[in-house]
């Protein structure tokens, strides 16, 4: 495989870092506005000062402070900053789960005691005490082990190695066809060759889940077919959009035609972490469609331009262009109309439509995307979120929308759980379901 490019060191770690605070802080802000989350964990995810390691004496920016058998430490323990940072904030505002079990056994409002025991075997502070750890027999059987997991790939990302794995390849040579099924078969087929363990499986699939979920519920060997989520409504959709692409095809040898062509626009409404994301990083949705050319917009009240960008239009290569709206798209929709079903997609990454404070929020403006007639995914952190979501879409425009993808598992889902400060019995996956919906009465017309 030729170029690569993207490779995160650890001097390149404010962007990452950032991406990572903005995606906890959006599962924090979501259940924040339910009342029960309320701190910002931007902070957790700023770059240590190099002096700041306890390990080694070397002040140096890129030298190495773990080693890959060393990745485990209890996060009072950590020798990185940010992570018994970590550990502090989960001590004030986490929660005792046997606590609050034993109040609701009691028929008390929940109530716990701030957890300053610390799991020996994920490292996480827990419960309040040994003797509530050793009562809770919940927190061994399977959350325990993906704490571990997790304090291993926090410690790993913050290593200071080098991480290959996010040197990604460059664009698929045409006699090779990319398969869609999952991770795996992507990952193979597309010669990502320094992904070698589960660990960087992990760290990868986090950021492009993003990119590759867009592409792969557009591109033509989609894994959502009739037989797999899609419906009849479903089908219409995405053989409009995939006639536009199909275009783009045929005309790729000829100079005048791709003059002409109308760029497919991939609109991503409520966008946060995944506007931050490097943007290099959306070549690999470029490359599952080599020949279209794609504007990506990026809407929402806080969608930022990734780090270090203050520009509002990046123009990644010839064929793909980042745009970045910072408003809401009911109140932007004037700056994209007219809409073509042919050309135009809507994604909208867990955007917690069903949430009872963001609910009224998002009405005005899934009123403007069933006005559209316009395909549109969206995703969520896990099946109550999805459901949430979906149920709350039915009552509000049952009557106006046309399911086009039933509720389903995404195969292309970041594989790492991010935990919730106050309660590290909750977890989010992102982009863990998908679901596509649209205005009704639409009609699939042939292109003249
Ligand atoms: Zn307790
Ligand atoms: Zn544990």
């Amino acid at each position: 495989m030729s170029a690569s490019r993207g490779i995160f060191v650890p001097g390149r770690w404010p962007t990452q870092g950032r991406l990572y605070a903005l995606q906890l802080c959006r599962a924090d802000n979501r259940a924040a506005a339910g009342g029960k989350r309320c701190i910002s964990l931007k902070s957790l995810f700023t770059p240590s000062p190099p002096s700041d390691a306890v390990h080694g004496s070397s002040t140096k920016r890129h030298r190495v402070l773990l080693k890959p058998n060393d990745l485990f430490h209890p996060l009072s323990k950590s020798p990185i900053k940010e992570m018994r940072e970590k550990g502090i904030l989960i001590q004030q505002h986490g929660c005792c789960a046997t606590c609050v079990e034993e109040t609701a056994k009691a028929g008390k409002p929940a109530a716990t005691r701030e957890p300053h025991f610390e799991c020996p075997d994920c490292g996480y502070p827990t419960h309040c005490s040994e003797k509530h750890w050793g009562e809770d027999k919940s927190h061994g059987k399977e959350l325990c082990g993906y704490l571990r997991e997790a304090n291993e790939d926090e410690h790993d990302l913050r290593s200071g190695r080098t991480l290959r794995e996010f040197e990604f390849p460059s664009a698929q040579l045409p006699e090779i066809v990319v398969n869609l099924s999952n991770w795996d078969s992507f990952l193979y087929t597309r010669s990502f060759t320094n992904i070698n363990s589960n660990r960087a499986m992990r760290h990868v699939s986090k950021v492009l889940t993003y990119p590759v979920t867009m592409g792969a519920t557009i591109h033509q060997y989609s894994p959502f077919t009739l037989k797999n989520g899609l419906t009849p409504e479903g089908l219409k959709s995405m053989t409009a959009l995939r006639t536009t692409i199909k275009e783009h095809d045929l005309a790729r040898s000829e100079k005048e035609l791709v003059m002409q062509q109308m760029p497919l626009r991939v609109f991503v409404l409520g966008a946060r972490a995944e506007a931050m994301l490097p943007p290099h990083l959306y070549l690999q949705l470029a490359y599952l469609l080599p020949n279209s050319p794609i504007h990506v917009y990026f809407v929402g009240p806080e969608c930022i331009p990734s780090a270090d960008e203050a520009r509002s239009t990046i123009v990644v290569s010839t064929r793909l262009v980042l745009k970045y709206h910072k408003s809401f798209f009911h109140d932007a929709i004037w700056n994209f109309a007219p809409f073509d079903p042919f050309t135009d997609v809507f994604f909208m990454f867990s955007p917690g439509i069903g949430h009872p404070k963001a609910r009224g929020g998002w009405q005005p403006t899934v009123e403007k995307l069933l006005e559209t007639k316009c395909a549109v995914f969206a995703t969520g952190f896990h099946e109550r979120d999805m459901q949430t979501d979906v149920r709350a879409l039915n009552e509000d425009f049952g009557d106006k929308m046309d399911w086009l993808l039933e509720p389903r598992e995404n195969p292309f889902a970041s594989l790492k759980r991010d935990f919730g400060i106050r309660n590290l019995r909750e977890w989010a996956i992102s982009n863990w379901g998908i679901y596509g919906f649209r205005g009704k009465r639409y009609e699939v017309q042939s292109k003249q």
